[in-house]
Parts: C-alpha cells; structure tokens; sequence
C-alpha cells in the first residue's frame, strides 16, 4: 500500500486512538495521507497490554470519543470500567465505522524520520526499509508504548517462559498448577495479581516499591431500555446510580465538565482543604471516597496535590485500609508506601490487597533481599532461590520518549531529536520542537497527556494540529516550527509547575526514574488540562504566536 513515488500529505506514525482519530481527521480534510502501524490491527497500547486483568481506570462512558455524536449514542459500554478485550473492540468499531483502515500499512515499523532541507520534506524508512516522502508527519506513538525490560543477570539463562505485561502474548498462557513469579508491583501488576492468583499454583510477587491503589468498585453498566424514568438526573462523574441513558441525555454538558477540569475527566471535586476541617469530617468523607472506589479518590480535598500535610492525611488514611485489609501484619507493612500517595500514578484495583491473604501467594521484599539474578530454574535474591515455571515482568515504560527515541528523528541542519532532549524533551506546548518543521507529537511530554483522561487530550491536541494545517493552507504557508525562545520558556514553565506537585516528590516514570540514563526532568505538563487548552486557543488565535512560519529549512 506504501507508495515510494509520491510525497504524502501526511504520514500518521501510529493506529492507537491519537492515530485514529488524526486519521479520521485528515480523510476529512482530504489530504493524501497514510498511517503506519507496527502492529497487525488497530488499539495501539490496548492491543499490546492484554495481560489477565488489564482494564482502563477512566471510566468507560469518559474513557470514549467524543467527536462522532453518532458514535458515542451508538455504542454501548458494559462496565463502569471496560476491560481491554472491549477497549480492542472499540478501537476496532471506529476504524471500521470510518473506514480507515484502507488508508493503514500494518505490520510496519518506521525506523527513521529525517528531514530532507533540500526536498522540503520528510523521508521515513520502515522496518523493510521503504522509503515514505510526506510534507507533514504526526508522531501517534503512545506515551507507555516502548517496554522497559530491565537488563537481569543471567536473565537468558532462565529456561521457563518470560512475559512482560506491555507485550502479552495473544494466545492463552496456561497459569494453572505454574510456580510464577511477577516483578513490579505497578498498576500493570496490581490489575495482574488478583486475576492470576485465582488460577496459578504459587504467585510470587518480587516488589522493590509497594504501590498505592484504592478500590475500583467496578460493575455492570445499567441501561434503562425501554423502562421508564420519570427525570433525567444530571450525571457528575464516577455517579455509581445512573442509567446511561443519563450519560447519554446529558452527554454534552457532561463532557464539558471534563473539558474544564484539570484531568479531562468529570468527577466530584471538593473544593474544601483537608486541614480545615475537623478530623472526623476528613475520615467521613475518605471513606465515602474509598467506598465509591477509583480515581476521585485523589480530588477528596483540593490540597491532597500540593500541600505534603494535606496529602499525608489521605496516605495515612490509606496505609489504615493496607493494615485493616491484609491479615499477615508483615505482609502489610511491606505492602505500605511511605511517599506522598499520587506520586506514583495512584492505582485502581479490585481486590489487590485482599489477593495477599490467599495462601499461594508470597511478597519478595526486594529492599532487603536485592534481586541477584536469574538462573534456569527462576530468580535468585540475596537470601533465597525461588523456583519459577513463569516469569512476568510488570516493570512498565520508557515513557513519553522511549518510542520517539527508538525512531531515529532528525530535523534541520543533521540535529537528531535524541541529542537535542538528552537533557530533557524541549518542546512548544508538547506539540512541536524547534528545528522538526511539520512534525506534531500527540499528547507529548510538555503537554498534559498521561496526567489526565487520554483520549480528550488526544483529541484536543489532534483538533489543534488540523485547524493548524488548515490555516496554514488558508494562508500559504509551507512551514510550521516552535521558535526556540516560546520552547524554552514553555520548557521552563513546565519545570516551575512541577516542583511543589505532589507528581515529582518521588521517583517515578515521570521524571524518567525508572530508566537508567535518562535524563531526570518532570515529562508531562501538570500545570492542569483546562489551563493548558486555554494557552493553545490563545495560541491559535493568535496566528501560531511561539511558532514561526517558512524560516529557512536549511
Ligand atoms: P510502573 O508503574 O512503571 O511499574 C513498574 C514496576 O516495576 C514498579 O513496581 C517498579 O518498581 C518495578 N520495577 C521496575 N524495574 C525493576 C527492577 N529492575 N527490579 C525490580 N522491580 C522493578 O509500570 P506499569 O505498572 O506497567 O504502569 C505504567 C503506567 O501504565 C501506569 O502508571 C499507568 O499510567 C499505565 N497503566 C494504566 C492502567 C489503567 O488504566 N488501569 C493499567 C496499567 C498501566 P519501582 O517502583 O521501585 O521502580
């Protein structure tokens, strides 16, 4: 399908829902335009991540497109939360229902992107090294898309199966009567181990950092159908009574909630400070939270965020629950974080903690007994040999830049966009980096992205760059660029932003921590989703301003 004769339009470099939807919008605009997925379908992150368990923690009725009104009545969630074999088949549904799959060459992987200043344009090369020309190019690659495996002793030596949650087999993995071990005890990890712990013989769970996670109370959807209701209520967000033909009445003004929000996503806030209100109050209302279940959780009080006395509150109201809820009083202490609770992106789980008081499960504190190494038979630490069948690694993502990086991106003048961020990804509203003409990244480091309800940002941003392409067409301009004085003040202000953010008072992927090497900055743009859209329209409206326009590509 890749034609190497003509120049595209645009070339979209992913088919999860950021490239989806660039798609969509670029069929509409009636540009010459193809997508390039590695993968053999659509889904992007959510057709790699299939391991046992793994579900979104958005809910689903928010976790959905917004621009088709057509298709969100159509389609019908089942869960609060959907699970990821739905999440497929969502995905799925759009490519088909708009049909964009003609314009998709699966199975392929672009490999390089650079910049030819005498052509004007890019010329990317994939995995079988064909050559792409396009004037426009839009990085749809994922922000948690590139596994980090990290580098094991003797790890090859292990003669039982490896798998890492990022890149679960498709086929069934037989868990039944297996000794299996899990490295990590992230969010991956934490959907993981309830589901698993059900059907392996002994689950042994190799943690370096306990984790928070609060309950999801996940359930079924309820749909009126046909029955009658004498008033549509006005759905808040995470309302676990409402019907979804609620939702659905009110869809619009709900989706605006979100849209004024600081994660894209409509929840109850309470505007109160966790300090001024009386100790007994506090509790009422973090058990309410706890009991609702999911992310809301974190917007109890306004100050759980920014204030480390506020925030220990919640903490010390969850690391309570860790000790009501896991028998074994070792057990629960290893389980219990000391960090302010959201450092680390606060989890959702059913029945995490509750997984811990099952007899075939044992806790590996890798804080005391250092994982040594692998051997045939399973993994050593300093004190013991633990005997494996299967190894799953939930040990995350070179995010935000490791898939960007494993593309050899080079812009004007030979500079490769690896040497420019090696200090950090500089970059203009995480859209567009100085000296890269033409080339978008979808919610980028630099913008709000893994910080809030992906598929709003993603189709904020995607909005964005197509009203961009079009004034540029409406007013013949070839070029687009970030000029280096709006990067490197938009650079600055991200950094101002995050430093009395609860998000960069530990390590974490969001500073790059869990990769050694990588340089130590703060990635997304915390500063909040709805301020962040106010400076991109006032960007726009402004003709571009911090973009310029036809410099000289050489
Ligand atoms: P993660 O949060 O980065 O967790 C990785 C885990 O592996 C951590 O416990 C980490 O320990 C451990 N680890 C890494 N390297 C290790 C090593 N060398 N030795 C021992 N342990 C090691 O990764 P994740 O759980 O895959 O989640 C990543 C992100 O994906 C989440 O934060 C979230 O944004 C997204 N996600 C979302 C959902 C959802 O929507 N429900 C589900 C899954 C994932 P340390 O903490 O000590 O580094």
């Amino acid at each position: 399908m890749i034609s190497n004769k003509k120049i595209y339009d645009l070339v979209i470099i992913g088919a999860g829902f950021a490239g989806l939807y660039s798609l969509y919008k670029a069929k509409l605009a009636k540009l010459n335009v193809i997508a390039i997925e590695r993968a053999s379908n659509v889904g992007g992150t959510w057709y790699w991540n299939r391991y046992p368990g793994a579900r979104c923690d958005v809910e689903s009725m928010q976790y959905s497109y917004q621009f088709s009104n057509e298709l969100q009545e159509e389609w019908e969630w089942t869960e609060k939360y959907a699970t990821q074999p739905e999440i497929l088949k969502y995905a799925n549904h759009v490519a088909d229902r708009f049909k964009l799959r003609e314009n998709i060459q699966f199975n392929s992987e672009i490999k390089s992107a650079k910049f030819n200043s005498d052509k004007n344009h890019w010329e990317l090369i994939n995995n079988t090294n064909q050559l792409i020309k396009t004037k426009f190019c839009i990085m749809a690659t994922g922000c948690l898309s590139t596994l980090n495996k990290p580098k094991f002793k003797n790890i090859e030596s292990f003669k039982g199966e490896i798998y890492h949650t990022g890149n679960w087999p498709h086929h069934h993995i037989n868990l039944k009567n297996k000794k299996v071990g899990i490295i990590g005890t992230g969010s991956s990890a934490i959907q993981c181990i309830p589901e698993i712990i059900n059907e392996v013989e002994h689950l042994y769970v190799f943690q370096r950092t306990p984790h928070y996670t609060v309950p999801a109370r996940n359930k079924p959807l309820k749909y009126l159908k046909g029955k009658t209701k004498k008033y549509m209520r006005e759905p808040v967000g995470y309302d676990n009574d409402l019907f979804i033909e609620e939702v659905k009445y009110n869809y619009s003004n709900f989706r605006l909630k979100a849209q004024n929000s600081v994660a894209a996503m409509a929840l109850p806030i309470n505007h109160q400070s966790a300090l001024n209100v009386s100790k007994e109050r506090r509790e009422t209302v973090f058990e309410d939270r706890w009991n609702k279940g999911g992310v809301p959780f974190i917007a109890a009080f306004e100050d759980l965020n920014f204030d480390r006395e506020a925030n220990e509150t919640a903490a010390k109201f969850v690391r309570n629950k860790i000790k009501s809820l896991v028998k074994d009083s070792h057990v629960a202490k290893l389980l219990t974080p000391d960090y302010p609770i959201g450092c680390k992106r606060l989890a959702v789980d059913s029945n995490y903690y509750e997984s811990y008081n099952k007899p075939n499960i044992s806790l590996v504190d890798l804080k005391t007994t250092p994982l040594e190494e692998f051997y045939a038979k399973g993994i050593n630490t300093s004190k013991n040999h633990y005997e494996l069948d299967i190894i799953i690694l939930a040990t995350g993502f070179d995010a935000m830049t490791g898939t960007l990086f494993n593309i050899d991106i080079e812009g004007k003048n030979n500079i490769k966009l690896k040497n420019k961020w090696s200090e950090g990804p500089k970059n203009y509203l995480g859209l567009a980096s100085s000296g890269f003409p033409n080339l978008f990244t979808i919610s980028g480091p630099g913008s709000p992205s893994v910080l809030t309800n992906m598929i709003v940002s993603i189709e904020q941003h995607v909005n964005w760059i197509f009203d961009c392409i079009e004034y540029m067409k409406n007013n013949n301009k070839n070029f687009i660029e970030a000029s280096l004085k709006a990067e490197n003040e938009w650079y600055k202000h991200n950094q101002e932003v995050s430093i009395d953010h609860v998000r960069s008072s530990c390590s974490s992927w969001y500073i790059g921590a869990n990769i050694k090497g990588k340089a130590k900055n703060f990635m997304p743009y915390v500063g909040g989703y709805s301020k962040y859209v106010e400076k991109c329209d006032e960007v726009s409206k402004n003709n571009y301003q911090g973009f310029i326009f036809d410099v000289s590509n050489k």
